[in-house]
């Protein structure tokens, strides 16, 4: 991990923007956020998402389409996509080309994956998105008059070989970014790939969904950037998402402690690892909406002014609950840290926790390039029932209140579980972080709590 540096040692003079899918969704999208681009004389790096919808279409391709005709359907649609952006450009002789070839690569790799899909290969095929994306949004900024350049992240953004949900390797970032990247924002602005990067032997490989904002995120902390900048579909955070309250209302300023709590526990507006950099280097980070950026939108800093005791409610879904019963181990040890032994053998990353003496249960992260609730591996299924009962719950929600000193303040609880009589909760998480509460539910009855509760404490 690098070490934490005063933020008097960050370059005030470059911004690192990341756009994400919505916001390269067109031409009229990618047309505003190029806008937002060059009306801030600071951003020197942008990071693009794949056009929206897009990701979702290559990771169907890469999990193998066996049907050419429905292979033939899914490619048809990423051309209209791209093809349609191509058409309103002034010059789309500058770029059709590259296009074309990128697009006739994934229908190649369509083919392999049906034939035998693997990690390495599904990482290749949804690379395109962000890849064909790129090529469009230096275009489109070249013809609004900025002096642009599409840079191939994968130079730069090295990670393990973890396919798939690759981690990335900071102070190899920081290095290539210094020798290779580095000098050409001194002249130009850089449009470049968010999610996708290499390992190194030069394999592409991804961050996980969702994760440009994390890759934009890497590359501000490599450039030492003043300001991150994280452009959505909505203005920034809420005290909930207004489709859950639609009395939500917006957060102006967060801190890093809240937010990361945020990322994590449901709020989907940030890729749960983004902040990670950010922190380590102290870059405030801003999250706005380039449908409306006149609007503003949320702060996320190291200190901020209110630190109210309830922030924020957020919902996550697709929870996979796993209990682990030992029952020859009463009063024993080395329990916990055996069974903690084999998810980390496993690469199973838990978010959750609650123990008794005989048993342990705890949720499993997830964001991979999958989609839906996350299973174990089958490796650590099978090591773990050696050692205990194990049994797995589904169809959960994770309801977490965010705030500040809420394992310091009389009374904070019996305000939260009040309004939640009704219902039965499977498990609850408090006081580790003075940050967050959260509690587990059956989905079905996760908007109705998330709903009151929002009421009671925000509207
Ligand atoms: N395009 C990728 C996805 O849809 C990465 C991202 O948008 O952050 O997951
Ligand atoms: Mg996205």
């Amino acid at each position: 991990m690098s070490p934490v540096i005063s933020s008097s040692a960050l370059n005030a003079e470059i911004t690192v923007a990341k756009f994400g899918g919505t916001s390269v969704a067109d031409f009229v999208a990618m047309s505003r956020s190029a806008k937002i681009v060059i009306n801030n004389p600071t951003t020197k790096l942008v990071l693009i998402s794949a056009c929206s919808g897009v990701t979702n279409i290559l990771v169907e391709l890469a999990n193998g389409v066996a049907d050419a005709e429905h292979r033939h359907t899914l490619i048809t649609r990423l051309r209209a996509i791209h093809q349609s952006v191509l058409a309103d450009l002034q010059q789309p002789e500058m770029i059709a080309d590259q296009i074309d070839a990128l697009l006739d690569q994934v229908s190649e790799l369509a083919v392999k994956a049906a034939e035998h899909k693997s990690a390495e290969l599904t990482d290749q095929l949804v690379a395109n998105g962000e890849l064909l994306s790129t090529y469009l949004f230096t275009q489109i900024m070249n013809e609004l008059g900025a002096d642009a350049v599409r840079y191939d992240i994968r130079e730069v953004m090295r990670t393990d070989s973890r396919f798939g949900k690759a981690s990335p390797e900071p102070e190899m970032i920081r290095q290539l970014t210094e020798e290779k990247l580095l000098p050409l924002l001194q002249t130009q602005i850089v449009v470049s790939q968010g999610f996708i990067g290499s390992d190194e032997q030069g394999r592409t490989t991804t961050l996980g969904r969702g994760g440009s904002d994390y890759s934009a995120a890497l590359m501000a902390e490599a450039v030492d950037a003043g300001t991150l900048e994280i452009w959505t579909d909505v203005p920034g955070m809420y005290t909930t998402d207004p489709r859950i309250a639609p009395k939500a209302t917006p957060i102006k300023e967060i801190s890093f402690s809240e937010a990361s709590e945020m990322a994590n526990f449901g709020a989907k507006i940030l890729h749960p690892s983004t902040l990670i950099p950010a922190v380590r280097r102290q870059i405030p980070v801003f999250v706005g909406s380039s449908r409306a950026p006149e609007q503003g939108g949320t702060w996320i800093r190291k200190s901020v002014t209110e630190a109210p005791l309830f922030r924020a409610l957020a919902l996550r879904s697709n929870q996979t609950l796993i209990t682990l019963t030992s029952l020859n181990m009463f009063h024993a040890y080395g329990f916990l840290a055996e069974v903690f032994r084999i998810l980390a053998e496993h690469k199973v990353s838990v978010d959750l926790i609650s123990t008794s003496e005989v048993s342990v249960s705890l949720t499993m992260d997830q964001t991979d390039t999958g989609g839906g609730a996350p299973t174990l591996p089958p490796g650590a299924h099978a090591a773990l029932s050696e050692l205990c009962r194990v049994e797995i719950e589904q169809d959960l929600c994770l309801i977490s209140l965010i705030g500040n000193r809420m394992s310091q303040t009389a009374g904070s609880v019996s305000t939260v579980f009040d309004t939640l009589d009704e219902y039965k909760l499977r498990m609850i998480c408090y006081g580790a972080s003075p940050h967050n509460l959260c509690f587990l539910v059956k989905t079905e009855h996760a908007m109705p709590i998330a709903q009151n509760l929002h009421r009671k404490i925000f509207e």
